[in-house]
């Protein structure tokens, strides 16, 4: 259920809203727009709930979502949500398009130096790398831990780029959040429900991955978990789903930018990393995903790809990353989304 607050409603007027709320067990959420503010209502709503909140003050209207999200619905903020990432101006949705860059896994000190020089050179705004990489097998390369986290401080330090990094479980939340930037929830844990719960705790921004066999509305409500927490910074990212196709290592979903779109206010990345899984198809994939109104694109780059410990069939070199980043610009720059 939304309550939308009339215009010369006062402060007083929503608190007296959710005090109401708070006193039948229920939580309202607050969100100020530019049009409006509305007060999205939480919980298990029961039938005389609208009637009673409709004769509040200050109450212009109140209806119901019939969406099982709430938080991350289009009905919550007609407009988009911009999110920022960090202090020095790098924001992504509502117009503000980034993108995402480094390798798939922190392997040493040289490499992630080389590979975050290189990017920004080539106009990335945000260095990615994985510290703990849930992989396929126990017997892969799993990820650096805490020494791979201050590889990438490192390297914010020296180039400013803020980071990106994935955290896996609940218990690492802490202390991943002392190192990044934005907290990377993969596609494998996209409904590890303890894990969102604590990302959504945190007051830095939240990238929560498409699972391979997720529905836009899994997503969502995966989303919707973070965001109850108080938590509004989340962004959403499409890596591709698992279809009967084997050739390629996923099948990069692009409806999902548009539907995301219109279902919700959240910006949406294209990852055609993970969505293709070969080199070649990176960068006419980040294309198509900049032309149907990609917020955004996260990619992986890697100084020398034969060699990467982790998905370097996918991985780019500096050279085909520059020249992705000269291919999307133009695109980029026709791309005029209404929310
Ligand atoms: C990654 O970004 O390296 C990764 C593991 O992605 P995903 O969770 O989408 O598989
Ligand atoms: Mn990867």
């Amino acid at each position: 259920m939304i309550v939308v607050m009339g215009r010369g409603a006062s402060n007083g007027d929503i608190e007296r809203v959710q005090r109401h709320l708070t006193e039948k067990g229920l939580r309202g959420q607050l969100n100020v727009g530019v049009e409006r503010r509305v007060v999205a209502v939480l919980g298990q709503v029961y039938p005389e709930l609208q009637d009673e909140l409709q004769l509040m003050r200050g109450v212009s209207e109140v209806f119901r979502v019939s969406k099982p999200y709430k938080l991350a619905s289009r009905e919550f903020s007609a407009e988009d949500t911009i999110v920022t990432i960090s202090d020095n101006g790098v924001k992504i949705g509502g117009g503000h398009f980034a993108v995402f860059a480094g390798p798939c896994a922190v392997e040493n000190e040289e490499q992630v130096l080389t590979t975050a020089r290189a990017v920004k050179a080539a106009g990335a705004q945000v260095l990615r790398g994985g510290a703990y990489k849930p992989r396929t097998s126990p017997y892969s390369f799993r990820g650096m831990g805490e020494d791979g986290l201050k590889i990438l401080a490192e390297a914010r330090q020296e180039t400013g780029l803020p980071i990106i990094t994935e955290v896996m479980s609940p218990n690492d939340v802490e202390m991943v959040y002392r190192y990044a930037d934005v907290l990377q929830v993969g596609a494998r844990n996209m409904q590890n429900f303890p894990l969102l719960d604590e990302v959504g705790k945190t007051d830095k921004p939240v990238m929560v991955k498409r699972g391979f066999a997720a529905t836009y509305e899994d997503w969502l409500l995966a989303a919707e978990y973070v965001m109850k927490e108080g938590n509004h910074q989340v962004i959403l990212t499409e890596r591709g789903i698992r279809t009967f196709e084997t050739y390629t290592r996923n099948t990069l979903d692009l409806n999902a930018i548009p539907v995301i779109h219109k279902l919700s206010h959240l910006p949406v990345v294209v990852d055609p990393s993970h969505g293709t899984g070969k080199w070649y198809l990176v960068t006419p994939l980040a294309m198509a995903g900049t032309a149907v109104g990609a917020d955004g694109l996260i990619v992986e780059v890697h100084p020398n790809p034969d060699v990467a410990k982790c998905d370097g069939a996918q991985s780019l070199t500096f050279e085909n990353f520059a020249n992705m980043m000269d291919q999307v610009r133009p695109i980029r720059a026709v791309i005029n989304r209404k929310a």
